[in-house]
């Protein structure tokens, strides 16, 4: 009997020691855990809970009030008390586990948000005898996705402002994504995505879509960058010039995940460059027909048959006539011959002269900056080339000059293309060319070009017609300038520089003064 009441004492005391353990263990949980009657009315809270509330369920009883309304009127965030009791009053009539996030009032008055559940517990027929409801905080996560949101949309905000066309392609290069200002070039539907992978089979231009296939499939075999300038169809059909760059995005393991791209509407650009290209052609036609003009003076030579031919003539008249008796008819036939040769000599001078003639020499006053300028924006791609940067040092505030336009930039085209020749030819370069303006005294403008390259060789010959030490030269570039400048009244010189490489330099008069 002793041993009985020992042993029940035991298992008393065993099963206190397992309450403590479990009320401990409640208490310890890093959670809120609740109880309730199956008709709704809180009977426990744990110790996290009562903390966090700063009240126990004794102090939900109000008179007049159940506990549950209670609670929901003090404890509750107002926008979401009603759900709350809605929710929780249908999982208590049905049975169904509740399940809600909320915000919950903490004993600093601070709301947090909460993730809860809670479960019924039944006897063995079924019936509901209690609920128990677990409830932790997630406000910090909640803040966190919150933020992460305000990001997301910042982020795609940013995407659509971009001024420039932004896509997305999957590694097998099908289209993803593309940003507002690309969707509204290309007149479509931001989120249609089903769209997107039709729309881009027909968007470039027929003679480029091929290229644009082979470039872009092999750079999505290999993960090489893309870079191409292509033409886009715009909603309204028109198509315009782009340059698109893509870059790959890789996992940690080097795998391709995405596809990154940017276009930007190079149309405008595009057809500049082509109107330049245009003018440049225009100014290799009037330096052709210069060097033409030049050249018809060296065809005079062609006059020397024909005065040969009169002096010729001239003494078997002189014969004829002389001979006894003298042959006057033999003398008219070759005073014919004269007049025919000198008809043929005239006429071979009219020709040159109207060649030269085609020259006009239409003086407008010009800014010789601004000419300088465009020549070596015409310039820049020829002498880029062969590797050489053009440098500018114009002098500001220089006065206009009365020139013609046409003739003077086809002196510098000359002097920089002979400056560019002179480097590539040189070994030790730093493939520089320096073209400087500035006043000469006080009623001219000087322009230099500086180059370092080879120097001149011959410097007394350079101006004679046809000298030249290029294998594919004419001989005649210098010649054409100096004409060029002294029919301005200017001057053309040149140097070989102290280090070297050589200067060719001219000088305009500011007065306008025409030489024939
Ligand atoms: P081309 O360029 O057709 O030879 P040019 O009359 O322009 O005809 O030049 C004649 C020659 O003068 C060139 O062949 C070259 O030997 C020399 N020359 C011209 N410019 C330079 C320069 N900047 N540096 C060195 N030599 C030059």
């Amino acid at each position: 009997m002793q041993m009985e009441i020992a042993n029940q004492m035991q298992a008393e005391e065993a099963l206190r020691d397992r309450e403590r353990e479990l009320s401990l263990l409640v208490d310890m949980v890093p959670s809120h855990l609740w109880r309730l009657t199956p008709e709704g009315e809180p009977t426990f809270f744990n110790r996290r809970m009562t903390d966090f509330l700063g009240l126990d369920v004794p102090d939900t009883d109000k008179p007049g009030m159940s506990r549950l309304d209670v609670l929901i009127s003090t404890v509750l965030h107002p926008q979401d008390a009603v759900e709350f009791g809605e929710t929780l009053r249908n999982s208590l009539a049905t049975g169904v586990p509740f399940s809600l996030k909320y915000r919950l009032r903490r004993t600093d008055g601070l709301y947090r948000w909460m993730s809860s559940r809670a479960e019924p517990l039944r006897d063995h027929t079924g019936r509901i005898v209690q609920w128990y409801g677990l409830c932790h905080d997630i406000d910090d996560l909640v803040t966190a996705q919150e933020a992460l949101h305000d990001r997301e949309r910042e982020l795609s905000l940013l995407v659509d402002m971009v001024p420039s066309n932004l896509w997305r392609l999957t590694p097998q290069g099908e289209t993803t994504l593309v940003n507002k200002r690309m969707a509204d070039f290309l007149g479509m539907d931001l989120d249609d995505t089903q769209q997107l992978a039709v729309v881009f089979d027909t968007i470039f231009h027929p003679d480029d879509a091929g290229e644009v296939e082979a470039v872009l499939g092999s750079c999505l075999r290999t993960g090489e960058r893309f870079s191409m300038k292509y033409r886009l169809r715009r909603s309204d059909g028109v198509y315009r010039w782009m340059s698109g760059r893509a870059e790959p995005l890789r996992d940690e393991d080097g795998n391709i995940v995405q596809w990154f791209g940017l276009c930007h509407d190079i149309d405008d650009q595009m057809h500049a460059e082509d109107a330049l290209r245009r003018a440049y052609d225009k100014l290799a036609q009037a330096t052709q027909a210069a060097s033409l003009a030049e050249l018809s003076a060296s065809i005079a030579h062609e006059v020397n048959q024909p005065l040969a031919a009169i002096v010729a003539n001239s003494h078997a008249c002189y014969r004829w006539l002389s001979a006894t008796p003298p042959n006057v008819e033999r003398a008219k036939i070759t005073a014919e011959r004269i007049t025919r040769d000198a008809n043929s000599a005239a006429d071979v001078v009219s020709r040159v002269r109207a060649l030269f003639r085609r020259t006009p020499h239409a003086r407008s006053p010009e800014d010789v900056n601004r000419l300088t300028s465009e020549v070596c924006q015409l310039m820049v791609d020829e002498a880029a080339a062969k590797n050489v940067r053009i440098r500018t040092e114009l002098a500001p505030d220089l006065p206009s000059v009365a020139l013609d336009r046409v003739q003077i930039q086809q002196v510098l085209v000359n002097l920089i293309r002979n400056g560019v020749e002179a480097i590539e030819a040189a070994d030790d370069s730093q493939h520089v060319l320096q073209i400087l303006s500035c006043f000469d005294g006080p009623d001219a403008v000087r322009i230099e070009v500086r180059d370092d390259g080879t120097g001149f060789k011959d410097a007394e010959r350079v101006f004679e017609p046809f000298f030249t030490t290029k294998p594919h030269g004419m001989g005649m570039g210098l010649a054409i300038c100096r004409s060029i400048i002294e029919s301005h009244g200017g001057r053309l010189w040149m140097a070989n520089n102290e280090m070297r490489g050589a200067t060719v330099a001219f000088k305009l008069p500011l007065a306008a003064s025409e030489t024939p």
